[in-house]
């Protein structure tokens, strides 16, 4: 952690850690010039204990300094290796950030390409991937979460704009074909909201073709006798029995 004091307080006061980073460090020409830690080496290692060298001088240059819990050590000057303690201020990590990009600061090439790639599911672990696989597929939702949620929905009304929403999704898409061959059963014969014979009077009027004409059956039935003709005896309806 970087705030906690104590555990610095050894490595702080310590001669041979502030000459090895002084060691690592090129000052600029002028007093109030970066001191920027060379190498790119940022992080140096005491008696088995790591500390930032940005944390190192800022304790340094006033002992009686605090880093309060979610703040870090930043430079002022943008210059990420540099130690100057009077370029040093505290800030938040949020802060930090914004700060660097305000600055035009950029992930390297390198970073970009490792983001890239592990956008892409290049690069996520089979764990990972088991992961989100499991939970897109609801395998992962035991019997009482499925029961709890289905409860959660129940009774509860999509709102106007997510259901606009559906509908206009579903334009011009077919529905599924289980779905299709589910409505068809549904609709089908007897079950069809407008029929006005059942199974039995369509079986009756087919076993009487040819034996009586389209026109007597319509006056027993309540259907036409086109309908007959055409659609019961030539089979373009109830094709099912
Ligand atoms: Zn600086």
């Amino acid at each position: 952690m970087a705030n906690n004091k104590e555990k610095y307080q050894q490595i702080v006061n310590s001669e041979i850690y502030l000459t090895r980073i002084l060691d690592n460090v090129v000052t600029g020409p002028q007093k109030e010039s970066c001191w920027t830690l060379t190498n790119k080496k940022s992080i140096f290692w005491f008696n088995g204990t790591s500390i930032r060298a940005q944390i190192f001088f800022y304790y340094h240059s006033a002992p009686n300094k605090e880093i309060p819990i979610g703040y870090q050590v930043s430079a002022k000057c943008n210059n990420p290796y540099c130690i100057n303690p009077n370029h040093l201020e505290l800030l938040t990590r949020s802060a930090i950030r914004k700060k660097l990009i305000n600055s035009g600061w950029q992930h390297s090439k390198a970073t970009k390409q490792k983001m890239s790639k592990s956008h892409k599911g290049l690069k996520l672990s089979e764990k990972t991937i088991k992961k989100i696989v499991a939970k897109t597929t609801g395998l992962e939702r035991s019997f009482e979460t499925k029961d709890k949620m289905s409860k959660a929905h129940m009774g509860k009304k999509l709102s106007t704009k997510h259901r606009k929403k559906l509908s206009k999704a579903k334009i011009g898409k077919m529905p599924h074909p289980k779905t299709l061959a589910a409505l068809k059963h549904f609709h089908i014969g007897e079950n069809n909201h407008k029929a006005k014979l059942t199974e039995a009077d369509v079986l009756q009027i087919r076993s009487l073709q040819g034996t009586i004409s389209a026109y007597e059956l319509s006056c027993v039935y309540p259907v036409t006798e086109d309908h007959i003709q055409k659609s019961i005896w030539k089979r373009r309806s109830w094709k099912h029995i």
